[in-house]
């Protein structure tokens, strides 16, 4: 199956569902982005600065860039003139930083925050507890140059669907919780290639497929 295939088949499957589907095309040359774009689809996902920068430069301006990786304060410069949607927000600080590079560049930045809900530890997010500090602080109402709009959570790579399904609904069950006091954060990005299904079960309205739409990623170091 083509590129090409491999979208219209997710999209055919999320169709009608409220969910957004991000191609992240992390590690993928340029050419094969542009047989997704050719064919009309213009969302992609990125997890590293340089990466997403250079592949920006390059290509066509409608793109819509999704930031998903562990961001650094220090490179937000970099993104902030165009990324449309940060998905990895993991500290106040980093919020801060957002909001410091968009006022720069005249913008608001939408952000989800990442909650850490895997068990394994070694996925990067907040805990619920400094997601809600960051939500009720006075300080983020001065933050005019950044909107949060939503969560957003990496379950524990696992072939165990059960501990997967549990993950996804505790975020699901967090959002609810929230929902009421910040109407805003209409946006829940969960589910990647193998776990998008149980995601969009457990009430996911953005996911995250890499491998499914491009092939397997081949790391050289
Ligand atoms: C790589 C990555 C994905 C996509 O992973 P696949 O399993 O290839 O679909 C989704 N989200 C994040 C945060 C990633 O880093």
């Amino acid at each position: 199956m083509s590129i090409v295939d491999n979208i219209k088949k997710i999209e055919s499957e999320i169709s009608g569902k409220g969910v957004t589907l991000i191609a992240v095309s992390k590690t993928k040359p340029i050419e094969m982005l542009m047989e997704a774009y050719n064919a009309g689809f213009k969302r992609f996902g990125e997890n590293y600065v340089q990466e997403l920068t250079e592949k920006q430069e390059k290509m066509p301006k409608d793109i819509e860039w999704h930031f998903i990786g562990h961001l650094q304060s220090n490179k937000v410069k970099y993104i902030a003139p165009f990324v449309s949607l940060i998905h990895s927000v993991d500290s106040f600080k980093l919020l801060q930083e957002i909001n410091k590079q968009a006022a720069k560049n005249n913008r608001v930045i939408d952000c989800l925050l990442q909650i850490y809900i895997a068990e394994e530890n070694t996925k990067s997010g907040m805990t619920e507890e400094e997601c809600l500090e960051i939500l009720q602080s006075e300080t983020i109402k001065n933050l005019t140059n950044i909107r949060v709009i939503g969560l957003m959570s990496m379950s524990t790579f696992t072939d165990d669907e059960m501990q997967v399904r549990k993950e996804f609904r505790k975020l699901k069950t967090f959002h609810i919780s929230l929902i009421s006091q910040y109407p805003q954060l209409t946006t829940i990005s969960m589910g990647m290639s193998g776990d998008y299904e149980i995601a969009i079960e457990e009430g996911s309205t953005m996911i995250r497929v890499g491998s499914k739409i491009f092939g397997n990623r081949v790391y050289t170091e």
